[in-house]
């Protein structure tokens, strides 16, 4: 038997900026998806999960054409694919998948399950870090069919104990942000997932694009000043208009928020979370009303620097900044306030940045 292990992530600041090559600022989370294999004597992948009741079993010989099922095994045969496509030789094994990542809670339980996939059917062949976070991405842009970044597969692959990274979604790189020692990372979890979601994710994503047309010459949204969005402002409608100026002010915030960090000022990085949030809200329109319910009700209470939401939206996670020693005040009354008005428990979590994925 062998095993391994990928992490769970949240992104302190820098929404939907990822697919538009721009800057996040995530952490690799203590909850993650650990994946056991035995070999097997026959050329087929036999896939399982304790946090689902259906198994799947893919002959290797028909990796290359197969269909994606719209299941959650098309998370790691899409792994296979783009494994094959890269010339991996592929045994037959046993996965048995099993994870603390909740999954659609904008964590990137996926993230977890596809770089776990990849270092399982990898079997101890090389393939650099920054491969292996592409070609994970690959996976659910072609296979699963979510056109999404790079943020979650790598920030699942780079994960270091003790510092945040602020990664370049063009370059590929990152550079790591240590946390000032006075603050703790809590996650609230809303308990709540918006059909929306999805679909949304792909509005944006096509918004974007179009906002992109109005500016010839630019690669990506993460070209465009502020300066030249607002020169351009008045030939863009309203929708794509209010996209591009979520991305330019985010990846400006990112910026702050780094400096802040080194700065160890926590009521900057909070201001930062909180305008952060209130662009999502409105300019992108990608929160909702118990997301805004939770970022309202953290700000009222004592040690809180700053809330927002964080990952795709329409419900998942908020992520706090809360002053050391407040945590657990902080999680009763959340959990107190949140019952009280959506009947739901709300899951909190402290985390503090984690390793990436590894081999056990
Ligand atoms: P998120 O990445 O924010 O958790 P996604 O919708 O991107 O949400 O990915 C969630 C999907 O990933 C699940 O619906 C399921 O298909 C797959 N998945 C996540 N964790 C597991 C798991 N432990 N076992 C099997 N499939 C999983
Ligand atoms: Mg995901």
């Amino acid at each position: 038997m062998k095993a391994y292990y990928a992490p769970g992530r949240v992104n302190l600041i820098g929404e939907h900026t990822d697919y538009n090559d721009g800057f996040v600022l995530p952490i690799a989370i203590a909850l993650g998806c650990r994946i056991e294999t035995r070999e097997l004597d026959v050329p087929e992948l036999r896939l399982s999960s304790k946090q689902y009741a259906d198994t799947r079993t893919v002959a290797l010989a028909d990796l290359a054409g197969l269909q994606p099922a719209k299941h959650w095994s098309d998370y790691p045969l899409g792994v296979a694919r783009e494994l094959l496509v890269l010339g991996v030789e592929l045994k037959g094994m046993v996965l048995e998948i099993d994870a603390t990542v909740p999954t659609g809670s904008g964590l990137s339980s996926s993230a977890a399950l596809e770089v776990a996939s990849a270092l399982a059917l990898l079997d101890g062949h090389e393939l650099e870090k920054a491969e292996l976070a592409r070609l994970c991405q690959r996976a659910e842009r072609n296979f699963v069919g979510m056109p999404c970044g790079i943020m979650d597969q790598y920030a699942s692959v780079f994960g270091e104990q003790g510092a945040a990274m602020l990664l370049d979604c063009r370059a590929v790189t990152h550079e790591r942000v240590p946390l000032p020692a006075g603050v703790s990372v809590v996650v609230v979890n809303s308990m709540v997932k918006h059909d929306l979601g999805a679909s949304a994710y792909r509005d944006r994503v096509a918004q974007c694009q179009e906002a992109l047309t109005h500016f010839p010459g630019k690669a990506a949204l993460r070209d465009v000043t502020l300066g030249e969005l607002e020169r351009a402002a008045a030939g863009i409608p309203e929708v794509p208009l209010a996209r591009a100026r979520h991305n330019v002010l985010e990846n400006w915030r990112v910026r702050q928020f780094h400096a802040a960090a080194a700065e160890a000022d926590l009521a900057r990085m909070g201001q930062l979370f909180v305008e952060s949030h209130r662009s999502l809200r409105d300019d992108y329109e990608v929160s909702c009303e118990e997301l805004d319910f939770l970022v309202d009700a953290a700000l009222t209470l004592p040690g809180v620097q700053g809330a927002r939401m964080t990952g795709g939206g329409f419900g998942g996670c908020t992520v706090n900044l809360v002053e050391k020693g407040a945590e657990e005040a902080f999680a009763k009354e959340m959990r107190a306030r949140y019952q009280a008005r959506y009947q739901l428990d709300p899951a909190v979590i402290v985390t503090t940045p984690c390793a990436g994925a590894r081999s056990l």
